[in-house]
Protein backbone atom coordinates (compact mmCIF):
# COMPACT_ATOMS: atom_id res chain seq x y z
CA UNK A 1 0.00 0.00 0.00
CA UNK A 2 1.52 3.20 -1.04
CA UNK A 3 1.57 6.13 1.34
CA UNK A 4 -0.84 9.22 -0.05
CA UNK A 5 1.37 11.63 1.41
CA UNK A 6 4.64 10.82 -0.41
CA UNK A 7 3.59 11.98 -3.46
CA UNK A 8 2.43 15.51 -1.86
CA UNK A 9 3.67 18.39 -3.56
CA UNK A 10 5.30 16.71 -5.71
CA UNK A 11 6.23 17.42 -9.10
CA UNK A 12 6.33 15.14 -12.50
CA UNK A 13 7.90 15.95 -15.99
CA UNK A 14 6.25 13.87 -19.55
CA UNK A 15 8.26 13.12 -22.11
CA UNK A 16 6.99 11.31 -25.48
CA UNK A 17 8.81 9.64 -28.38
CA UNK A 18 7.19 8.01 -31.32
CA UNK A 19 3.55 7.31 -32.37
CA UNK A 20 0.18 8.99 -31.18
CA UNK A 21 -0.30 5.97 -28.92
CA UNK A 22 2.64 6.69 -27.05
CA UNK A 23 1.10 10.71 -26.32
CA UNK A 24 -2.33 9.35 -25.51
CA UNK A 25 -0.95 6.74 -23.12
CA UNK A 26 1.64 9.53 -21.56
CA UNK A 27 -1.41 11.69 -21.35
CA UNK A 28 -3.08 8.75 -18.90
CA UNK A 29 0.18 8.05 -16.99
CA UNK A 30 -0.15 11.85 -16.35
CA UNK A 31 -3.92 11.63 -15.20
CA UNK A 32 -2.98 8.95 -12.87
CA UNK A 33 -0.28 10.71 -11.08
CA UNK A 34 -2.37 14.21 -10.91
CA UNK A 35 -5.11 12.09 -9.44
CA UNK A 36 -2.37 11.02 -6.24
CA UNK A 37 -1.49 14.40 -6.18
CA UNK A 38 1.63 14.60 -8.16
CA UNK A 39 0.91 18.10 -10.40
CA UNK A 40 2.60 18.67 -14.21
CA UNK A 41 5.85 20.67 -13.91
CA UNK A 42 5.49 24.31 -14.60
CA UNK A 43 8.12 26.29 -17.56
CA UNK A 44 11.42 26.64 -15.48
CA UNK A 45 10.89 24.07 -12.40
CA UNK A 46 12.60 20.89 -12.21
CA UNK A 47 11.08 18.04 -11.58
CA UNK A 48 11.04 15.30 -8.83
CA UNK A 49 9.60 12.87 -10.90
CA UNK A 50 10.56 12.52 -14.98
CA UNK A 51 8.45 10.29 -17.49
CA UNK A 52 10.22 9.26 -20.40
CA UNK A 53 7.93 7.40 -22.75
CA UNK A 54 9.94 5.96 -25.26
CA UNK A 55 9.81 4.34 -28.83
CA UNK A 56 11.74 2.00 -30.89
CA UNK A 57 10.56 1.70 -34.06
CA UNK A 58 13.89 2.48 -36.38
CA UNK A 59 17.82 2.65 -34.60
CA UNK A 60 17.46 5.92 -35.32
CA UNK A 61 14.81 5.92 -32.29
CA UNK A 62 16.69 4.23 -29.90
CA UNK A 63 19.58 6.55 -30.39
CA UNK A 64 17.09 9.87 -30.13
CA UNK A 65 15.56 8.14 -26.84
CA UNK A 66 18.74 7.29 -25.29
CA UNK A 67 19.76 11.35 -26.30
CA UNK A 68 16.73 12.45 -24.44
CA UNK A 69 16.80 10.52 -21.67
CA UNK A 70 20.48 12.17 -20.98
CA UNK A 71 19.08 15.74 -21.84
CA UNK A 72 16.23 15.06 -19.42
CA UNK A 73 18.66 14.05 -16.73
CA UNK A 74 20.48 17.66 -17.13
CA UNK A 75 17.37 19.42 -16.84
CA UNK A 76 15.96 17.58 -13.96
CA UNK A 77 19.37 16.27 -11.88
CA UNK A 78 17.56 15.32 -8.80
CA UNK A 79 14.50 13.62 -10.53
CA UNK A 80 13.55 9.87 -10.42
CA UNK A 81 13.51 8.92 -13.85
CA UNK A 82 11.38 6.58 -15.40
CA UNK A 83 12.12 5.29 -18.69
CA UNK A 84 9.38 3.38 -20.37
CA UNK A 85 7.31 2.62 -24.21
CA UNK A 86 8.29 0.33 -26.62
CA UNK A 87 12.73 0.88 -26.34
CA UNK A 88 12.31 0.28 -22.68
CA UNK A 89 10.19 -3.59 -23.24
CA UNK A 90 12.13 -4.16 -25.86
CA UNK A 91 15.74 -3.33 -24.72
CA UNK A 92 15.45 -3.25 -20.26
CA UNK A 93 18.85 -3.70 -20.04
CA UNK A 94 20.31 -1.65 -22.41
CA UNK A 95 17.97 1.40 -21.01
CA UNK A 96 18.81 0.27 -17.01
CA UNK A 97 22.12 0.51 -18.01
CA UNK A 98 22.12 4.63 -19.38
CA UNK A 99 23.49 6.57 -15.79
CA UNK A 100 20.33 8.07 -13.70
CA UNK A 101 17.65 5.50 -15.18
CA UNK A 102 15.78 4.70 -12.15
CA UNK A 103 13.29 2.41 -13.28
CA UNK A 104 12.78 0.94 -16.48
CA UNK A 105 8.85 -0.12 -16.97
CA UNK A 106 7.63 -2.49 -19.99
CA UNK A 107 4.44 -1.72 -21.81
CA UNK A 108 2.16 -3.83 -19.55
CA UNK A 109 3.94 -2.04 -16.05
CA UNK A 110 3.37 1.72 -18.37
CA UNK A 111 -0.16 1.92 -17.32
CA UNK A 112 0.17 0.96 -13.41
CA UNK A 113 3.15 3.45 -12.98
CA UNK A 114 1.41 3.81 -9.38
CA UNK A 115 2.31 0.84 -8.07
CA UNK A 116 6.29 1.22 -8.33
CA UNK A 117 6.67 4.28 -6.53
CA UNK A 118 6.80 2.98 -3.38
CA UNK A 119 8.59 6.06 -2.20
CA UNK A 120 10.10 9.07 -3.72
CA UNK A 121 12.79 9.65 -1.67
CA UNK A 122 14.58 6.33 -2.08
CA UNK A 123 15.72 4.87 -5.56
CA UNK A 124 13.68 2.02 -6.50
CA UNK A 125 15.35 -1.43 -5.21
CA UNK A 126 14.60 -3.16 -8.87
CA UNK A 127 15.15 -1.37 -11.82
CA UNK A 128 13.59 -3.15 -14.18
CA UNK A 129 9.77 -4.15 -14.61
CA UNK A 130 8.71 -5.85 -18.24
CA UNK A 131 6.81 -8.81 -18.80
CA UNK A 132 7.55 -11.28 -22.06
CA UNK A 133 5.22 -9.42 -25.03
CA UNK A 134 3.55 -12.88 -25.38
CA UNK A 135 1.99 -11.68 -21.42
CA UNK A 136 0.85 -8.27 -22.34
CA UNK A 137 -2.85 -9.07 -22.75
CA UNK A 138 -4.50 -6.38 -20.94
CA UNK A 139 -6.03 -3.17 -22.89
CA UNK A 140 -5.49 0.10 -20.94
CA UNK A 141 -7.82 3.22 -22.36
CA UNK A 142 -6.19 6.27 -23.37
CA UNK A 143 -7.05 9.18 -24.54
CA UNK A 144 -4.91 12.27 -24.59
CA UNK A 145 -6.67 16.05 -23.76
CA UNK A 146 -3.25 17.91 -24.10
CA UNK A 147 -4.78 19.66 -26.67
CA UNK A 148 -8.49 21.23 -26.90
CA UNK A 149 -9.39 20.93 -30.23
CA UNK A 150 -7.25 17.52 -31.16
CA UNK A 151 -8.17 14.36 -28.38
CA UNK A 152 -6.56 10.95 -30.10
CA UNK A 153 -8.16 8.03 -28.82
CA UNK A 154 -6.84 4.58 -28.04
CA UNK A 155 -9.15 2.01 -29.95
CA UNK A 156 -6.55 -0.88 -30.26
CA UNK A 157 -3.54 -2.56 -29.28
CA UNK A 158 -0.76 -4.80 -30.23
CA UNK A 159 -0.51 -6.68 -33.63
CA UNK A 160 -1.02 -10.28 -34.27
CA UNK A 161 0.54 -9.85 -37.78
CA UNK A 162 4.73 -10.12 -37.81
CA UNK A 163 5.62 -8.39 -40.62
CA UNK A 164 9.35 -9.80 -41.47
CA UNK A 165 10.70 -5.98 -40.61
CA UNK A 166 8.55 -4.57 -37.65
CA UNK A 167 9.11 -4.91 -33.94
CA UNK A 168 6.42 -3.79 -32.73
CA UNK A 169 4.36 -7.29 -31.86
CA UNK A 170 7.41 -8.02 -29.26
CA UNK A 171 7.06 -4.40 -27.42
CA UNK A 172 3.31 -3.88 -27.32
CA UNK A 173 2.11 -7.70 -27.04
CA UNK A 174 -0.74 -9.34 -28.89
CA UNK A 175 -3.95 -7.12 -30.76
CA UNK A 176 -5.95 -6.26 -27.95
CA UNK A 177 -9.18 -3.58 -27.48
CA UNK A 178 -11.70 -2.08 -24.97
CA UNK A 179 -15.40 -2.11 -25.87
CA UNK A 180 -17.45 -0.01 -27.78
CA UNK A 181 -19.41 1.17 -25.15
CA UNK A 182 -16.19 2.37 -23.58
CA UNK A 183 -15.25 4.39 -26.44
CA UNK A 184 -18.34 5.82 -26.51
CA UNK A 185 -17.89 6.82 -22.79
CA UNK A 186 -14.35 8.15 -23.81
CA UNK A 187 -15.98 10.13 -26.68
CA UNK A 188 -18.78 11.51 -24.67
CA UNK A 189 -16.31 12.68 -22.43
CA UNK A 190 -13.74 14.67 -24.75
CA UNK A 191 -17.48 16.38 -26.09
CA UNK A 192 -17.98 17.35 -22.93
CA UNK A 193 -14.86 18.84 -22.12
CA UNK A 194 -14.74 20.66 -25.25
CA UNK A 195 -13.37 18.70 -27.71
CA UNK A 196 -14.08 18.68 -31.09
CA UNK A 197 -12.25 16.24 -33.11
CA UNK A 198 -11.34 12.60 -32.17
CA UNK A 199 -8.07 10.73 -33.87
CA UNK A 200 -8.74 6.92 -33.58
CA UNK A 201 -5.31 5.16 -32.94
CA UNK A 202 -3.74 2.10 -32.61
CA UNK A 203 -1.12 -0.21 -33.68
CA UNK A 204 -3.69 -2.05 -36.41
CA UNK A 205 -6.95 -0.66 -35.85
CA UNK A 206 -8.73 -2.30 -38.68
CA UNK A 207 -8.07 -5.25 -36.24
CA UNK A 208 -10.55 -3.56 -33.72
CA UNK A 209 -13.13 -6.30 -32.16
CA UNK A 210 -10.66 -9.18 -31.86
CA UNK A 211 -10.64 -9.32 -27.96
CA UNK A 212 -14.10 -8.27 -27.63
CA UNK A 213 -16.27 -10.20 -30.32
CA UNK A 214 -17.39 -6.71 -31.97
CA UNK A 215 -15.95 -4.99 -35.21
CA UNK A 216 -14.51 -1.65 -36.22
CA UNK A 217 -17.27 -0.95 -38.30
CA UNK A 218 -20.08 -1.35 -35.47
CA UNK A 219 -17.41 0.95 -33.49
CA UNK A 220 -17.60 4.03 -36.39
CA UNK A 221 -21.10 3.47 -36.40
CA UNK A 222 -21.73 4.02 -32.48
CA UNK A 223 -18.88 7.04 -32.09
CA UNK A 224 -20.75 8.93 -35.16
CA UNK A 225 -23.60 8.88 -32.98
CA UNK A 226 -22.12 10.98 -30.26
CA UNK A 227 -23.08 14.31 -30.34
CA UNK A 228 -20.71 17.61 -29.94
CA UNK A 229 -17.95 15.70 -31.50
CA UNK A 230 -17.58 17.61 -34.90
CA UNK A 231 -14.47 14.94 -36.61
CA UNK A 232 -13.37 11.70 -36.54
CA UNK A 233 -10.38 10.42 -38.87
CA UNK A 234 -8.99 6.91 -38.30
CA UNK A 235 -5.62 7.29 -38.26
CA UNK A 236 -3.51 4.32 -40.01
CA UNK A 237 -5.23 1.33 -41.19
CA UNK A 238 -3.94 -1.34 -43.18
CA UNK A 239 -5.40 -1.67 -46.58
CA UNK A 240 -6.58 -5.65 -46.12
CA UNK A 241 -9.02 -4.27 -43.23
CA UNK A 242 -10.44 -1.28 -45.06
CA UNK A 243 -13.53 -2.89 -46.04
CA UNK A 244 -16.03 -1.57 -48.93
CA UNK A 245 -18.14 -1.54 -45.88
CA UNK A 246 -16.51 0.74 -43.78
CA UNK A 247 -15.68 2.94 -46.81
CA UNK A 248 -18.91 3.15 -47.63
CA UNK A 249 -19.92 4.08 -44.13
CA UNK A 250 -17.23 7.28 -44.17
CA UNK A 251 -18.84 8.21 -47.42
CA UNK A 252 -22.49 8.76 -45.86
CA UNK A 253 -21.54 9.64 -42.26
CA UNK A 254 -22.30 12.72 -39.90
CA UNK A 255 -18.56 12.81 -38.04
CA UNK A 256 -15.68 10.70 -40.08
CA UNK A 257 -13.67 13.14 -42.02
CA UNK A 258 -12.85 11.87 -45.74
CA UNK A 259 -8.88 11.45 -44.62
CA UNK A 260 -7.30 7.72 -44.46
CA UNK A 261 -3.90 6.84 -43.59
CA UNK A 262 -2.93 3.62 -45.22
CA UNK A 263 0.80 1.83 -44.56
CA UNK A 264 1.44 0.70 -48.17
CA UNK A 265 5.51 -0.09 -47.32
CA UNK A 266 6.65 -1.14 -50.70
CA UNK A 267 4.67 -0.56 -53.92
CA UNK A 268 6.51 -3.67 -55.44
CA UNK A 269 4.67 -7.15 -54.90
CA UNK A 270 7.76 -9.42 -54.32
CA UNK A 271 8.91 -6.69 -51.72
CA UNK A 272 5.65 -6.71 -50.41
CA UNK A 273 6.26 -10.69 -49.64
CA UNK A 274 9.46 -10.61 -48.14
CA UNK A 275 7.81 -8.43 -45.75
CA UNK A 276 5.30 -10.70 -44.86
CA UNK A 277 2.33 -8.03 -45.46
CA UNK A 278 -1.47 -9.07 -45.85
CA UNK A 279 -2.18 -7.71 -49.59
CA UNK A 280 -0.75 -7.07 -52.68
CA UNK A 281 -0.39 -3.88 -55.26
CA UNK A 282 -4.15 -5.05 -56.83
CA UNK A 283 -5.31 -4.96 -53.47
CA UNK A 284 -4.03 -1.57 -52.73
CA UNK A 285 -4.99 -0.15 -56.04
CA UNK A 286 -8.43 -1.18 -55.62
CA UNK A 287 -8.94 0.63 -52.19
CA UNK A 288 -7.42 3.93 -52.97
CA UNK A 289 -10.00 3.66 -56.33
CA UNK A 290 -12.70 2.61 -53.83
CA UNK A 291 -12.05 5.49 -51.56
CA UNK A 292 -11.39 7.69 -54.53
CA UNK A 293 -14.90 6.86 -55.83
CA UNK A 294 -16.81 6.81 -52.72
CA UNK A 295 -15.08 10.29 -51.62
CA UNK A 296 -13.63 11.85 -54.59
CA UNK A 297 -12.29 14.89 -51.84
CA UNK A 298 -10.42 12.45 -49.69
CA UNK A 299 -7.06 13.14 -48.83
CA UNK A 300 -5.25 9.97 -48.57
CA UNK A 301 -1.84 9.70 -46.77
CA UNK A 302 0.30 6.43 -47.16
CA UNK A 303 3.55 5.03 -45.45
CA UNK A 304 5.92 3.80 -47.28
CA UNK A 305 9.64 2.23 -46.43
CA UNK A 306 12.66 2.37 -48.48
CA UNK A 307 16.37 0.39 -48.64
CA UNK A 308 14.52 -3.05 -46.84
CA UNK A 309 16.24 -6.10 -47.43
CA UNK A 310 15.90 -7.54 -50.90
CA UNK A 311 14.86 -4.76 -52.52
CA UNK A 312 16.99 -4.12 -55.84
CA UNK A 313 17.20 -1.09 -57.48
CA UNK A 314 14.35 -2.83 -60.24
CA UNK A 315 11.89 -3.75 -57.26
CA UNK A 316 12.47 -0.04 -56.50
CA UNK A 317 11.45 1.27 -60.03
CA UNK A 318 8.73 -0.46 -60.15
CA UNK A 319 7.37 0.41 -56.66
CA UNK A 320 8.11 3.47 -57.55
CA UNK A 321 6.32 3.72 -60.93
CA UNK A 322 3.27 1.86 -58.76
CA UNK A 323 3.23 4.39 -56.18
CA UNK A 324 3.61 7.46 -59.01
CA UNK A 325 0.03 6.04 -60.50
CA UNK A 326 -1.79 6.05 -57.37
CA UNK A 327 -4.25 8.77 -56.88
CA UNK A 328 -3.11 9.66 -53.49
CA UNK A 329 -2.36 12.80 -51.71
CA UNK A 330 0.82 12.58 -49.37
CA UNK A 331 3.87 10.10 -49.02
CA UNK A 332 5.26 9.29 -45.22
CA UNK A 333 8.68 7.97 -46.54
CA UNK A 334 10.81 6.06 -43.50
CA UNK A 335 14.25 4.17 -44.12
CA UNK A 336 14.64 0.69 -43.11
CA UNK A 337 16.63 -0.04 -39.93
CA UNK A 338 17.71 -3.58 -39.13
CA UNK A 339 16.05 -4.23 -36.41
CA UNK A 340 17.40 -7.53 -34.20
CA UNK A 341 15.41 -10.34 -33.76
CA UNK A 342 13.43 -9.77 -36.84
CA UNK A 343 12.72 -12.63 -40.23
CA UNK A 344 14.13 -9.86 -42.30
CA UNK A 345 17.48 -10.15 -41.08
CA UNK A 346 17.12 -13.46 -42.75
CA UNK A 347 17.03 -12.06 -46.56
CA UNK A 348 20.37 -11.72 -47.70
CA UNK A 349 19.98 -8.62 -50.34
CA UNK A 350 21.07 -5.37 -48.53
CA UNK A 351 20.49 -1.96 -49.47
CA UNK A 352 23.63 0.29 -49.00
CA UNK A 353 23.05 3.93 -47.32
CA UNK A 354 23.89 5.82 -50.55
CA UNK A 355 20.72 4.17 -52.24
CA UNK A 356 18.70 4.35 -49.13
CA UNK A 357 18.97 7.53 -49.17
CA UNK A 358 18.08 8.76 -52.66
CA UNK A 359 15.28 6.36 -53.30
CA UNK A 360 13.91 8.43 -49.75
CA UNK A 361 14.89 10.96 -51.60
CA UNK A 362 13.13 10.58 -54.99
CA UNK A 363 9.69 9.22 -53.10
CA UNK A 364 9.76 12.80 -50.95
CA UNK A 365 9.86 14.56 -53.96
CA UNK A 366 7.26 12.82 -55.60
CA UNK A 367 5.52 12.95 -52.10
CA UNK A 368 5.66 16.78 -52.86
CA UNK A 369 4.27 16.77 -56.06
CA UNK A 370 1.30 14.91 -54.91
CA UNK A 371 0.54 17.61 -52.33
CA UNK A 372 1.09 20.34 -54.03
CA UNK A 373 -1.10 18.88 -56.94
CA UNK A 374 -3.71 17.76 -53.86
CA UNK A 375 -3.91 21.62 -52.41
CA UNK A 376 -4.12 22.95 -55.76
CA UNK A 377 -7.39 21.08 -56.67
CA UNK A 378 -8.90 22.03 -54.02
CA UNK A 379 -8.12 25.54 -53.94
CA UNK A 380 -10.75 28.30 -54.35
CA UNK A 381 -13.42 25.78 -52.63
CA UNK A 382 -15.71 26.38 -49.70
CA UNK A 383 -14.32 24.61 -46.49
CA UNK A 384 -14.97 24.16 -42.78
CA UNK A 385 -12.22 24.21 -40.89
CA UNK A 386 -10.99 23.67 -37.31
CA UNK A 387 -8.50 26.26 -36.04
CA UNK A 388 -6.08 24.90 -33.33
CA UNK A 389 -4.97 26.90 -30.49
CA UNK A 390 -1.13 27.21 -31.01
CA UNK A 391 -0.18 30.74 -32.21
CA UNK A 392 3.11 31.20 -34.22
CA UNK A 393 4.50 34.67 -35.56
CA UNK A 394 1.22 36.27 -35.49
CA UNK A 395 -0.71 33.56 -37.26
CA UNK A 396 -3.10 30.44 -36.22
CA UNK A 397 -3.95 26.80 -38.04
CA UNK A 398 -6.22 24.74 -38.54
CA UNK A 399 -7.46 21.65 -41.12
CA UNK A 400 -10.02 21.00 -43.16
CA UNK A 401 -11.98 18.08 -43.26
CA UNK A 402 -9.56 16.48 -45.86
CA UNK A 403 -6.56 17.39 -44.37
CA UNK A 404 -5.68 20.82 -45.90
CA UNK A 405 -3.66 22.54 -43.62
CA UNK A 406 -4.74 26.25 -43.32
CA UNK A 407 -3.02 29.57 -41.90
CA UNK A 408 -5.29 32.94 -40.93
CA UNK A 409 -3.95 36.46 -38.89
CA UNK A 410 -4.21 34.45 -34.93
CA UNK A 411 -7.97 35.45 -33.58
CA UNK A 412 -8.29 34.10 -29.94
CA UNK A 413 -12.71 33.53 -31.06
CA UNK A 414 -11.49 31.02 -33.71
CA UNK A 415 -9.60 28.81 -31.34
CA UNK A 416 -11.07 25.32 -31.44
CA UNK A 417 -13.96 26.71 -33.82
CA UNK A 418 -15.29 24.93 -37.05
CA UNK A 419 -15.31 27.77 -39.20
CA UNK A 420 -16.82 28.60 -43.06
CA UNK A 421 -13.87 29.66 -45.16
CA UNK A 422 -12.73 29.95 -49.14
CA UNK A 423 -9.11 28.30 -49.65
CA UNK A 424 -7.04 30.80 -51.32
CA UNK A 425 -3.74 30.39 -52.53
CA UNK A 426 -0.39 29.17 -50.78
CA UNK A 427 1.36 30.89 -47.91
CA UNK A 428 4.66 32.18 -48.86
CA UNK A 429 6.79 29.00 -47.41
CA UNK A 430 4.03 26.90 -49.50
CA UNK A 431 3.23 24.58 -46.30
CA UNK A 432 -0.42 25.63 -45.71
CA UNK A 433 -3.27 27.49 -47.80
CA UNK A 434 -4.36 31.18 -46.59
CA UNK A 435 -8.25 31.63 -45.94
CA UNK A 436 -10.67 34.11 -46.22
CA UNK A 437 -13.54 33.88 -43.51
CA UNK A 438 -16.51 33.76 -45.21
S1 LIG B 1 0.99 -4.62 -39.25
FE1 LIG B 1 3.11 -5.23 -39.53
S2 LIG B 1 4.23 -3.28 -39.57
FE2 LIG B 1 2.24 -2.86 -38.63
S3 LIG B 1 2.61 -3.11 -36.41
FE3 LIG B 1 1.86 -5.08 -37.19
S4 LIG B 1 3.73 -6.22 -37.61
FE4 LIG B 1 4.32 -4.07 -37.45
Amino acid sequence: MIDNNVFENKTAAYFTLGCKLNFAETSTIGKELAARGIRKVRTGETADICVINTCSVTELADKKCRQAIRRIQKQHPKALTIVTGCYAQLKPEEVAGIPGVDLVLGAEQKLDILQYLDGLDKKPESAIHTSPSKNIREFVPSCSTDDRTRHFLKVQDGCDYYCSFCTIPFARGRSRNGTIASMVGQAQEVARQGGKEIVLTGVNIGDFGKSTGETFIDLIRALDEVEGILRYRISSIEPNLITDEAIDFVANSKRFAPHFHIPLQSGSDAVLKLMRRHYDTALFRHKIECIKQALPQAFIGVDVIVGTRGETDEFFEEAYRFIESLDISQLHVFSYSERPGTQALKIDHTVDPKAKHARSKALLDLSDSKLHAFYDAHTGEKAEVLFEKARKGGLMHGFTANYIKVETPYDTALVNQSVPVRLLGWNEEKTALKVELI
